[in-house]
């Protein structure tokens, strides 16, 4: 992406943005491939907005597997962090860092990023070759002061036998944290059915998203031209169709939840991303049914984990609002489907 380009997205997103009370700040992320491989213009677009007056609040961040993060970007991050912030891709310390991307991440740049802004997180994806330590590999990053937002990978086909070990790992992970009450949780066990079983009616509703695709976000490819998000890139998925991705409803229920979908009592908890639905089985309404087992095991798990976790929490102190939700949702969430079984 030009410069040029850069500049008119941001100029453009900012005049169109209007803050709300929930929703007072703009985010511009770049995002690759690896966007370090273009710091001059990371560089020069946000020095360009920093020194323009702005009446409206923005921030900048970038999503890094960290490999280019040498001394000079470090200096000049380090001098911005209070504008700029970095998210690092890593899903382990060192043995499944290599497994699932070839190279570790070195020890100075998980500790600038963990000492430049303390409440960082780090963005962990799980693959079938990780997923056995999944539970050792979150633990061992958290007791080494980390905050890891841990995810499975999505577009794997999981098979029945992985959904029994990530039940497994998740069990484990759910026990640490019960015993570590204060230690901090990855996002996945802290909010994932707040709200949503309050809908009744499956045909009529539209699952939440993974991410903001619905709300509130928008990618631009290099030539400036607009789309969903990332997944729907050229480059991502191979395909040209700006205008067919174009046409796709993100608010209409029938178009995004196919018919037996929408039989399936699972489906008022069913995260999926779209962007992988189009480019891996062709229509957004097609979900990766290879999950189907992973996501109950999750939905069982942390269901429970959520009830312990909040009782105990309730014996020596008041709950939040927000935290008496969660325990209702997550008690809805338990009896619904604890028992449960795709067979
Ligand atoms: S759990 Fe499987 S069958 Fe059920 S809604 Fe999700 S993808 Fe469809």
């Amino acid at each position: 992406m030009s410069v040029s380009i850069a500049k008119e997205i941001i100029e453009r997103e900012l005049a169109q943005f209007h803050p709300t009370k929930e929703d007072d700040t703009i985010v511009f992320e770049y995002f690759g491939g690896e966007p370090l491989m273009r710091f001059d213009l990371i560089e020069e677009v946000s020095e360009f907005f920093w020194k323009t007056k702005q009446n409206k609040k923005y921030r900048f961040k970038v999503t890094t597997n960290g490999t280019l993060l040498d001394e000079r970007k470090q200096a000049w991050f380090a001098l911005h962090k209070d504008k700029i912030s970095i998210t690092l891709s890593i899903d382990g310390i060192e043995d499944e860092q290599i497994r699932n991307r070839g190279r570790a991440v070195s020890q100075d740049v998980l500790d600038f990023v963990q000492n430049t802004w303390s409440d960082s997180h780090f963005k962990s994806t799980m693959s079938r070759e990780t997923l056995p330590n999944f539970a050792d590999n979150i633990i061992r990053m958290t007791e080494c002061g980390y905050r890891v937002a841990a995810t499975i990978g999505v577009g794997i086909p999981w098979s029945d036998n992985d959904a029994l070990i990530y039940k497994r790992e998740l069990t484990k992970l759910a026990e640490y944290y019960l015993q570590h009450p204060d230690c901090y949780m990855i996002p996945l066990f802290r909010s994932i059915y707040a709200g949503i079983l309050s809908v009744e009616d499956n045909a009529s509703m539209v699952p939440p998203p993974n991410c903001g695709i619905m709300r509130n976000m928008v990618t631009y490819d290099v030539d400036g031209e607009a789309y969903p998000c990332h997944m729907f890139l050229p480059f991502v998925n191979g395909k040209t169709d700006y205008k067919k991705i174009a046409e796709i409803d993100f608010s209409d229920a029938d178009r995004l939840v196919s018919d037996d979908c929408k039989q399936c009592n699972l489906l008022p908890v069913c995260r999926t991303c779209y962007g992988f639905n189009y480019n891996h089985r062709g229509d957004v309404s097609l979900r990766d049914k290879s999950f189907c087992a992973m996501l109950l095991a999750e939905v069982q798990v942390i269901s429970a984990f959520q009830i312990n976790y909040l009782v105990r929490k309730s014996e020596n102190q008041c709950l939040t609002d927000e935290e008496l939700l969660t325990l209702k949702d997550a008690t809805l969430c338990y009896q619904r489907y604890s028992d449960f079984s795709f067979k």
